[in-house]
């Protein structure tokens, strides 16, 4: 590695529970699904762990900081919004996006026929090539919230670095 390099992670985490009414947003995509989270803003999982992940990279103030779930102004945002706003402050701050890494725990409906429109949308929000991006779905084993389908995680790390 460069020593000139700053290279840094970050780790961002969300959880979201599901209730009836279909469609499901997640990772900036509409999935035809009886189902939706719930939330102040849309309540797009995954797209707000990678938010908190870009952030804290760069040891910036995480998303509930920046865009506090009691502004009536963030009602029903579309979280592609957050990560928009949070990517420009990073790149602000000379930070560049080199790769994301995430997970989402979650027990219906199948994500692996979805996963590449996913990382396409959060490819074109974030301005990087989606091959930067790799998402991978987990089950609950049908045990506990997320088995039961009530809950859904996801996990992100993201790596970043501000040339010297
Ligand atoms: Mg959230």
């Amino acid at each position: 590695m460069d020593p000139m390099q700053d290279l840094r992670i970050g780790l961002g985490m969300d959880s979201h529970r599901l209730e009836s009414g279909g469609p499901l947003t997640i990772g900036g995509v509409k999935l035809d699904y009886p189902f939706h989270f719930v939330g102040h803003s849309d309540a797009d999982v995954l797209l707000h762990a990678i938010t908190d992940a870009i952030l804290s990279s760069a040891n910036l103030p995480d998303i509930g900081e920046l865009f506090p779930n009691n502004l009536p102004e963030n009602k029903g945002r579309d979280s592609a919004d957050f990560l928009k706003a949070a990517v420009a402050l990073f790149r602000d701050q000379g930070w560049v996006l080199v790769q994301l890494d995430c997970v989402i725990e979650m027990e219906r409906p199948k994500l692996s026929p979805h996963k590449g429109e996913m990382s396409i949308r959060i490819g074109e929000i974030l301005g990087i090539e989606p091959d930067r991006i790799r998402i991978k779905g987990k089950t609950g084993e049908g045990v506990g919230e997320i088995g039961r389908g009530e809950l859904a995680r996801s996990t992100c790390i993201a790596l970043a670095y501000r040339p010297g």
